[in-house]
């Protein structure tokens, strides 16, 4: 019996991110962010597409071989040829899981697909069958849930479940729903497909309209109990879920989502540094939970309230995720306070006098540069050190 309280998490860097511009990486990569992703906690590494290529195959069946401690799965699409690729690349690992995924939208149907109704839900009872003969673990996707016929998702999933499918997942594939539409679809889902008893319902959202984060969540709500989710919310055109943001969601609003999950917090920013090494962009400054500017403060007010007390501005300490230690910004919104604390800690404690003379001398060089470093600091202070010792002697 699945537990009802935790939160699993299913992390597919390697499969969905992976395939988006700019993300792509080499085997041994592949084999260094699935031993990272694997001490971050995940309970599902989604490794790879095993049929998509020799490479891909290869990824997935190394990463199956050696990391341990965590689920590994590959992707396939309802082909027999998918199923048996899948299923031998993650043959290795001790816990495996094949992840079969067919559309169910009408648009998807017939314009990609060019089957009916009907003939999907054959081939995914009988490609569910198929993957059952092979894992233990078998997942089921509902591609483009989101635009799809209530009635017939209902019908789909459950074919997949009566089939042996233990995980169903119900995509926002496009980044299309909003939060509410996304709970009541898995409350729907849930009260009308029979035997959902051993199921876990899952969610896996694209960020096309920035709500990718938003809508994991309100699925949660909503009674799902897997998200599928990415590092650095990388992924398909606006990204995927940022896993770093979920469980940091998960964390800081516990008083909302009272479940446990198995994510090891302080491995958050760490992973993601990892994996901006990894490929070609890291993430923006302002990226939540792992930018280099979430947890720096630069405006005079905020940093006066961040030295009286840090949870006046900061709901969740830096090292709470990994990212070690608050930073003050200096710049030209910063005040007395700040600067007269950091020259302080820099060795140069200075009276009322001194620090306005230099603090007249910082807003001028404020005004004139971005970025303020300590030995700029330390370039401020020498007249007014020096007068100090003029007077001294
Ligand atoms: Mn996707």
């Amino acid at each position: 019996m699945p537990n009802p309280n935790q939160i699993v998490f299913f992390d597919t860097t390697l499969r969905d991110g992976e395939q988006s511009p700019g993300c792509t990486m080499h085997h041994e990569e592949k084999l260094r962010m699935a031993h990272q992703i694997a001490a971050l906690g995940v309970d599902v590494l989604e490794a790879g597409f095993a049929i998509a290529s020799d490479g891909d195959f290869a990824a997935v069946q190394a990463i199956a071989r050696e990391v341990r401690g965590t689920r590994i799965a590959s992707l396939a699409r309802c082909k027999r040829e998918d199923i048996e690729a899948a299923a031998r690349a993650v043959e290795p690992a001790p816990s495996n899981r094949i992840h079969v995924f067919l559309a169910s939208s009408d648009l998807h149907l017939e314009y990609k697909l060019r089957i009916t109704r009907e003939q999907a839900l054959e081939q995914a009872a009988e490609s569910v069958r198929l993957a059952c003969t092979y894992s233990n673990d078998v997942e089921f996707s509902t591609e483009d849930g989101t635009r799809t016929d209530h009635e017939f998702l209902i019908k789909m999933v459950t074919v997949a479940v009566q089939a042996g499918a233990t995980t169903i997942n119900i995509p926002d594939t496009v980044g299309y729903t909003t939060p509410a539409e996304y709970k009541a679809l898995f409350e729907l889902v849930r009260a009308r497909v029979p035997g959902i008893e051993n199921i876990i319902f899952s969610t896996h959202c694209h960020n096309d309209l920035g709500m990718a984060v938003a809508n994991s969540l309100a699925g949660i709500e909503g009674g799902a109990r897997q998200v599928e989710c990415t590092i650095n919310g990388i992924g398909e055109r606006a990204g995927n879920a940022a896993l770093e943001e979920i469980a940091a969601a998960l964390m800081v609003r516990r008083d909302k989502f009272p479940y446990t999950n198995q994510i090891k917090m302080d491995q958050l920013y760490p992973t993601s540094q990892m994996l901006a090494e990894v490929i070609s962009f890291g993430c923006s400054p302002n990226k939540a939970v792992v930018g280099a500017n979430a947890f720096a403060h630069e405006s005079g007010i905020h940093q006066h309230g961040m030295m009286a007390n840090p949870l006046t501005y900061e709901i969740m300490t830096p090292a709470s995720v990994g990212a070690g230690n608050t930073n003050l910004v200096l710049g030209k919104h910063s005040g007395r306070r700040a600067l007269a604390d950091r020259l302080e800690k820099l060795g140069h404690p200075l009276d009322r006098n001194q620090l306005d003379e230099v603090y007249t001398r910082f807003t001028e060089l404020a005004d004139r540069k971005k970025s303020i470093y300590d030995q700029d600091l330390i370039g401020l202070l020498q007249p007014a050190k020096t007068a100090a010792v003029a007077t001294v002697s």
